[in-house]
């Protein structure tokens, strides 16, 4: 059995970091670039799910994430049109007690990223990766220094690695979000809120927890956007923009006297693309740069962890790097072909200029996932169980 490898890993995201303090506590020698200058990530507040808190809790970073992260207990979407509930998710449906976990990404990363440094990861800064050469395990960053030879790279760049050549898909809806003090008053505290107009309008708050302990408690708001609108969005007026946002939505006006510019809110395009093979040569495919896709299903930073897990297991397992590679793949794909499935056929319901999807979503989909075992099914899809990926680790739910 090969113990003690030398491994390179491209990106200090979440699953970078995850996977690199794992392997680093397993033995390896690992070294961590990435192109930043500081580390000190930008990002929205996302959910975690049971799934990528039980790897948290392999990392011992649970209970801080769930004192800085606000719970989320249901997913609530209405028609505004109607006033009808057309989404209605409740954690509890699957099983008593299992809910999300809301956390800003800075928050997130922050705490992989020291979880990494205690671990005794290199990680290096202002690295721009370019390319790899899989054979031989080099990566190659701009101005031209080529780093290795590593025993194995992990390609943890992402959505928009530039480890692939293979075609990647971009969604025509992406987001714009800003993250905005909680009022007083007039959201739900443990709920995501969503409110559509069709497939072509939505908008979202989510508690997102706080920045530090002790912190002010935070909502991240989102605002649906075709890609093909952002300039012109940004040449209209934020007033105008503003208006038509309380026209969906008129009790956001609390929240979005907060937002003054356009540079309060960020734009996010989202890209689709599930990278066959995960495994190239000395290379493997891990998190976004495996499996990028909208994060509707609010699954993108737990599928990293769990790949993250998974790699780290499977490098302590027996047979030379090859064999160990296949067997990440083997404990990953299932659960990466179903939620990427799922996930590429929900986005257009809710974020498309499509006219009928939304319509069965408001008058058939609706009223049926109110029956049994819809209720089930929906909780079981958000909480991504789907496809016991947990099991697969040999991870036990803690709820
Ligand atoms: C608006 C929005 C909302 C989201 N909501 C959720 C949610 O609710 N739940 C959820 O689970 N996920 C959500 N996601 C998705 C989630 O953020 C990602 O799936 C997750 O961060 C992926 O982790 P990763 O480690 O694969 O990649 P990242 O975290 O994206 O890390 C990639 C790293 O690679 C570095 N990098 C990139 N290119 C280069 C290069 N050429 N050279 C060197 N370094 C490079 C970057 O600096 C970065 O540090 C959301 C995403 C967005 C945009």
């Amino acid at each position: 059995m090969e113990q003690g490898l030398t491994i390179g890993i491209a990106g200090a995201g979440i699953g970078g970091l995850a996977v690199a303090a794992l392997l680093t506590r397993a033995g390896h020698k690992v070294t961590v670039y990435d192109q930043f200058d500081e580390p000190g990530p930008v990002g929205s507040g996302l959910i975690l799910q049971e799934i990528g808190l039980c790897v948290l809790a392999e990392l011992g970073l649970r209970p801080a994430a769930e004192e800085l992260g606000a719970d989320i207990n249901r997913l609530w979407g209405v028609a505004s049109e109607t006033g009808r509930t057309v989404l209605d998710v409740r954690y509890e449906a699957l099983r008593p007690g299992l809910k999300g976990v809301a956390i800003l990404r800075p928050v997130l990363f922050q705490l992989v990223y020291q979880a990494a440094l205690d671990s005794g990861v290199a990680i290096v800064p202002g690295a721009r990766i370019l390319n790899v050469n899989a054979g031989a395990g080099m990566i190659m960053t701009e101005g031209g220094k080529t780093l290795g030879p590593f025993d194995l790279v992990i390609d943890a760049l992402g959505a928009h690695s530039p480890l692939s050549d293979l075609p990647r898909h971009q969604l025509p809806y992406g987001a714009l979000w800003a993250t905005l003090p909680l009022p007083a008053d007039g959201f739900k505290s443990d709920a995501l809120e969503q409110r559509y107009e069709g497939a072509r309008k939505m908008a979202g708050v989510m508690p997102s927890g706080r920045a530090a302990p002790g912190g002010a408690q935070t909502v991240t708001y989102f605002w649906s956007i075709r890609a093909s609108d952002h300039t012109a969005w940004q040449a209209l007026p934020i007033e105008d923009w503003k208006t038509q946002a309380l026209a969906l939505w008129p009790e956001t006006e609390p929240l979005l006297a907060g937002i003054t510019s356009h540079s309060d809110l960020t734009f996010a395009r989202y890209a689709h693309r599930t990278h066959w093979p995960v495994v190239q040569g000395r290379m493997v495919h891990l998190g976004d740069a495996w499996h990028a896709t909208s994060p509707q299903l609010g699954q993108g930073a737990n599928m990293a962890l769990l790949d993250a897990f998974a790699l780290a297991k499977a490098m302590s397992g027996p047979g030379d790097v090859a064999a160990r590679l296949e067997a990440y793949k083997r404990m990953r794909a299932i659960h990466v072909r179903l939620f990427q499935t799922m996930s590429w056929l929900f986005t257009p319901v809710y974020q498309s200029d499509s006219v009928i999807l939304p319509w069965l979503r408001d008058w058939l989909a609706a009223p049926v996932s109110r029956i049994w075992p819809g209720p089930q099914i929906l909780a079981a899809m958000v909480s991504g169980a789907i496809g016991a990926p947990l099991k697969r680790l040999g991870l036990k739910p803690a709820r």
